[in-house]
């Protein structure tokens, strides 16, 4: 390894409302317990053009952002202990957290009170570097691809923790996922293997086709009626679980009436300010309103597992180029491609 540069090209927001800006800045250098990472991959993410409009407070501007990164250890910083060495492999976790406030205490690292998170209030990986404390750390072996490993701690890891912590899936039970996007088809795949029935809902016909290559049935509901065909599968009594990755009015109106009574309802995205619940049903029918936020260190280390051993593939839709974040924008809006998309360098494009 030669001697690292002193500057790097990033994806950041300058000003809230721009648009995503390629700029020069400082390689970072790592802190006490923290390590460099010499990013190979960063999965692209909705919420990255949410930050852009503001929705949630960045801190100091620029902001590098990036939440979904894999790469190679450069450079450790003082105070690292030797579990970690220079050319690990690694993903890396989202929520730098405190380690201390009761949620830390109790492994609920994702409602940690002093957490900054990586591409929100601190820098993330967007970057041709990036500075993480080793708790965010999770090897990655060989035969997992860096593009495959970046898109693991959101795209995968808070789909897993959605559908099985917060929505306690099992056996015989029957989820609807609304959206079969780039959570929702790791969602189908993480509620097959869990033993559930899967319902997929979408509009773009590939979509479903590959939400229906992992299992469920697919259901396109600008065509069918997806109350038709919960009632079929169900025997009219609704589903146990929605997932619903769309977030706004229109889906949680949908999802609750499938909603089985007692049933959940997973609160995973949040394109409204507010949702109208209907209090009634809310009220007789027991539902449960879950909201779902990221996931723990354990989760990425379960899913880094699962997929080493075949249990869940990484679904990549589209690769690009740091550079080329204005074609990534506009691929992400039209919405076309199946699963997530990855920033890399063009030599790794597979
Ligand atoms: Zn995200
Ligand atoms: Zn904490």
């Amino acid at each position: 390894m030669g001697k690292l540069p002193e500057t790097m090209k990033a994806i950041a927001v300058t000003a809230y409302g721009d648009k995503l800006r390629v700029i020069t800045v400082p390689v970072p250098k790592p802190g006490i317990n923290e390590v460099l990472v010499h990013v190979r991959a960063s999965g692209f993410c909705s919420t990255d053009t949410h930050l852009l409009q503001g929705r949630q407070p960045l801190g100091t501007l620029p902001r590098v952002l990036g939440h979904e990164t894999a790469g190679d250890i450069v450079e450790l910083g003082p105070y690292v202990d030797d579990r970690w060495k220079i050319g690990d492999r690694v993903s890396l976790t989202v929520d730098v957290t405190c380690g201390a406030c009761r949620f830390c205490r109790t492994g609920q690292t994702q409602l940690c009170k002093n957490m900054k998170r990586m591409g929100f209030e601190r820098d993330g990986g967007h970057a041709e570097y990036v500075a993480v404390p080793t708790t965010n750390l999770v090897k990655v072996p060989e035969t997992i691809t860096y593009e495959q490993a970046c898109i693991l701690p959101d795209a995968v890891a808070c789909t897993y923790h959605s559908i099985m912590a917060q929505g306690k899936l099992g056996m015989g039970q029957t989820i609807a996922i609304l959206g079969a996007g780039g959570l929702g088809v790791h969602g189908v795949q993480i509620a097959r293997q869990a033993g559930a029935r899967v319902i997929a809902t979408g509009r773009r016909p590939e979509r479903l086709q590959a939400a229906e290559k992992y299992g469920a049935i697919a259901v396109n509901t600008n065509t069918q009626s997806l109350e038709d065909v919960v009632n079929e599968m169900t025997r009219g009594e609704g589903v146990d679980v929605v997932m619903d990755n769309i977030g706004n009015n229109a889906s949680i109106k949908q999802g609750l009436g499938i909603l089985r009574p007692g049933g959940k309802f997973l609160v995973v995205a949040y394109m409204e300010e507010n949702f109208a619940v209907p209090a009634i049903p809310l009220f007789s029918k027991e539902f449960e309103l879950i909201g779902c936020r990221a996931s723990t260190r354990q989760d990425l280390v379960d899913v880094v597992r699962y997929v080493e051993e075949g249990v869940i593939e990484p679904v990549i839709g589209a690769y690009f180029d740091l550079e080329e974040v204005d074609q990534a924008v506009e691929c992400l809006e039209n919405g076309q491609m199946i699963g997530r998309i990855v920033f890399t360098r063009k030599e790794h494009y597979s």
